[in-house]
């Protein structure tokens, strides 16, 4: 269970994610609550009223969108703040019992199910432009059978307007291809907003979390989840993904700018979140 992305091969690696949020895709929603206290979601409220344009009608992509987080709050927050019923989100996730998850929560639970305003993709934030092989459900839940056969199509070229990717970077193998492929598929002018965990700067506060993250963490994933390896992997990904100064640096190689902030990212910096552009 602990094992380094460095040190494994690529093709192993992306198995092996594959692997931990399939065990864990159940389990997902509530695990979030339980282990940030529910702040989760007043980070995620955070970031999408940040990245969304208030102008409406614009084409999101929602990269690694596991259940359906950041896609629902995206078409609530056009709907409740900017009385915007055209804005469109597509979630992309590279595990498709994470995407069968969101789709029966969006089904329960929302009002966009069945609309043109929410749609599902398989596929790989690495590689946009690929189509993937969809695998049959790994659990048996009647309720998939109601589902509709999920899609894996390529991401044209400037086709986003809003590109968004939370809690989700960390566990892409090369981060610079999902950024340059972000680039690729966003329209001239378009936003990447990226939610992730950033390095605590206080070292007191550094420890208690280091403490709260390898000993609480990976027994609150066994107590609810019954499975504490997938928590701990969750934990050991935070601890290797870039601090935020490096990250920034290369979301700027890849070509991206903030325009009016010049090349530093205020944002970044002040939140540890992603960005505008
Ligand atoms: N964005 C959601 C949220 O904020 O609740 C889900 C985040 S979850 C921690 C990470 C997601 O990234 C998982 O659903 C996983 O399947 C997905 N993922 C991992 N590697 C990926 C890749 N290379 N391409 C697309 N999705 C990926």
């Amino acid at each position: 269970t602990h094992f380094g992305f460095q040190s494994v091969p690529e093709a192993l690696k992306e198995s092996m994610v594959g692997g931990v949020f399939s065990s864990v895709s159940s389990s997902y929603d509530v695990m979030n609550d339980a282990m940030s206290l529910g702040i989760h979601r007043l980070w995620k409220n955070h970031f999408v009223s940040t990245v969304l344009d208030p102008r409406g009608g614009i084409n999101c992509l929602d990269v690694a969108g596991g259940t359906g987080d950041i896609a629902l709050r995206i078409l609530d927050h056009a709907r409740t703040a900017h009385a915007d019923r055209e804005t469109r989100v597509s979630m992309l996730d590279i595990n498709a019992d994470m995407l069968r998850e969101g789709m029966v929560r969006c089904k329960r639970e929302s009002m966009y199910w069945g609309t043109d305003q929410l749609g599902f993709q398989l596929g790989n934030a690495e590689r946009l432009g690929e189509r993937m092989v969809v695998p049959p459900p790994t659990s048996k839940k009647a309720i998939y059978r109601q589902l509709p056969e999920l899609k894996s199509e390529p991401v044209p070229d400037s086709s986003v307007d809003l590109y968004t990717i939370a809690f989700g970077i960390r566990n892409c193998t090369h981060i610079d291809q999902v950024l340059k492929e972000a680039y690729r598929v966003l329209k001239p002018g378009g936003v990447f907003g990226c939610l992730e965990f950033g390095k605590v700067g206080n070292p007191y506060f550094a420890e208690l979390y280091r403490q709260y993250s390898f000993r609480i963490l990976p027994s609150l994933g066994h107590l609810l989840a019954s499975d504490s390896a997938s928590y701990q992997y969750l934990v050991e990904s935070i601890e290797r993904f870039p601090s935020q100064p490096d990250f920034a640096q290369m979301i700027r190689e890849a070509g991206f700018c903030t325009p009016g902030v010049g090349q530093g990212s205020q944002i970044i910096e002040e939140a540890g979140l992603g960005q505008e552009y």
